[in-house]
C-alpha cells in the first residue's frame, strides 16, 4: 500500500508525452445528488483536451506516445470502429507530436454515404490515413482482418525505413493503462482535498484498458473504492481475468509489488443491449435526464449506458444513501453527431 506521492513517483519513471490538460475537473452534480439521495461527483475526463473532442484515451496516449517517441517511431497504427473515439483521439494526439497516424477501422455501422460524420469526419480533417474494413462476415473476423492488414502495412513501411508504432484497439495495453493508474491517483487526491472518500466509482468499460488502470491504482493505494464498470459491449466470462492480468502487467511495469484480483471490481453486463454502437431506451433516457437536470452531455455508445447503470443502482437501493459516488465521464459525445443508427430516438422525446 502506497501514498499518492509514492505511487506517482513510480509512474514518473515512465516515458510520457504531455497531451491533455490535467487534472481534469471534478465537481458535484447538486441537482441529481438531491434526486438520488447520494453525493454524486463527475470526474470530467471528457474535458481532457487537447481540443473539444477529448476523452479517456488521451491519458493512455500520454504513455503510449511517450513510448513511441522514446523509441524514435515516426508513424502510429491503430484500430477501432469507424466511429471510434480511440482512433480519433490517437489521430489528434499524433498530430500534436508530429507523428503520422494510420487507421484501420471496421465499419460496424456503415458510414453515412451522404457524408462523413462525427469521429470519422474528424479523422479526415486531421488527415489520418484511413482504411475502412467492411464488416462482411461478422464483427470478430473483420477485426482480425483489420489487424492483419495493419500488420502487413507496418512491415512494408519498415522495409522503406519508416519506424511504425502499433497501438492495440482502445489503447488497451500495459503501457496505455498507466494513464488510468495516474487518473485514479488524481481522482483520489481531488476527493481527499474535499475530505471525501470514493465509495463508488462508475464508468463505461470497453477494451478494459481504463478499468485495468483504475483497478491497478486502487491496489496501489489500498483504496476501498467499489469500482462498478458498465460494459459497452458483450464481454465473455474471461473478461475480468483479462482485465486483472492487464492491471498486473501495468503494476509490474512500474515495479510495484501490489496486485489486482478479478474480484476487485464489478463488470456489469446488464446495460449495453442490443449491442455495441446500438442505442437502448434506458441509455437514451439517462442521456436526456443528465442533459436536462445538469446540462451535461454523454453518448449512446458508452457514457450514456454507463450513466443509466449508475441511475439504476441508485434508484434500486444498491447505493447506500449519502454515499460518495463518482462517475468517470470518459467522453464520447461526438457520437451524438454520428449516424442515426447510433443515436436512435434521442431527439424524439
Ligand atoms: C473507449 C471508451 C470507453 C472505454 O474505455 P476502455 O478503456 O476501452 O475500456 C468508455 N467511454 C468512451 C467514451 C470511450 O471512448
Amino acid at each position: 500500500m502506497k501514498s499518492i506521492e509514492a505511487a506517482n513517483e513510480l509512474l514518473a519513471r515512465q516515458p510520457r508525452q504531455t497531451l491533455g490538460f490535467y487534472p481534469t475537473p471534478l465537481h458535484k452534480l447538486e441537482r441529481l445528488s438531491d434526486e438520488l439521495g447520494i453525493n454524486l461527483y463527475l470526474k470530467r475526463d471528457d474535458l481532457s483536451g487537447i481540443n473539444l473532442f477529448g476523452g479517456n484515451k488521451i491519458r493512455k496516449l500520454e504513455y503510449l506516445l511517450g513510448d513511441a517517441i522514446f523509441k524514435n517511431c515516426d508513424t502510429v497504427f491503430t484500430y477501432g470502429a469507424t466511429q471510434s473515439n480511440h482512433a480519433m483521439q490517437t489521430t489528434t494526439a499524433c498530430r500534436r507530436c508530429g507523428l503520422e497516424p494510420i487507421l484501420y477501422l471496421v465499419s460496424i455501422v456503415e458510414p453515412d454515404s451522404e457524408g462523413m460524420r462525427a469521429n470519422l469526419l474528424l479523422d479526415y480533417i486531421f488527415g489520418a490515413e484511413v482504411h475502412v474494413v467492411s464488416e462482411h462476415s461478422g464483427e470478430e473476423d473483420a477485426e482480425q482482418l483489420a489487424y492483419q492488414m495493419g500488420e502487413a502495412h507496418a512491415v512494408r513501411l519498415k522495409k522503406e525505413g519508416r519506424r511504425p508504432y502499433i497501438i492495440p484497439i482502445g489503447g488497451a495495453s500495459p503501457i496505455g493503462s498507466l494513464g488510468f493508474i495516474s487518473g485514479f491517483l488524481e481522482l483520489v487526491g481531488q476527493m481527499e482535498a474535499m475530505g471525501k472518500p470514493v465509495d463508488y466509482l462508475f464508468h463505461s468499460t470497453g477494451t478494459g484498458g481504463t478499468l485495468a488502470g483504475l483497478a491497478a491504482g486502487r491496489a496501489l493505494l489500498g483504496s476501498n473504492a467499489k469500482i462498478v464498470s458498465i460494459a459497452a459491449s458483450p464481454k465473455d466470462p474471461d473478461y475480468e481475468n483479462h482485465v486483472s492480468s492487464l492491471a498486473n502487467q501495468s503494476l509490474s511495469l512500474i515495479g510495484a509489488e501490489e496486485t489486482v484480483e478479478p474480484g476487485d471490481f464489478i463488470v456489469d453486463r446488464d446495460y449495453f443491449a442490443p449491442g455495441y454502437e446500438l442505442p437502448n431506451e434506458q441509455g437514451n433516457n439517462a442521456i436526456r435526464r443528465l442533459a436536462r437536470t445538469e446540462g451535461i452531455l454523454t453518448d449512446t455508445v458508452y457514457s450514456g449506458k454507463a450513466f443509466a447503470g449508475l441511475l439504476d443502482y441508485a434508484e434500486s437501493g444498491r447505493l447506500p444513501k449519502g454515499s460518495n459516488v463518482v462517475f468517470l465521464h470518459t467522453g464520447g459525445a461526438t457520437a451524438l453527431f454520428a449516424e442515426k443508427e447510433i443515436i436512435g430516438d434521442l431527439a424524439e422525446k
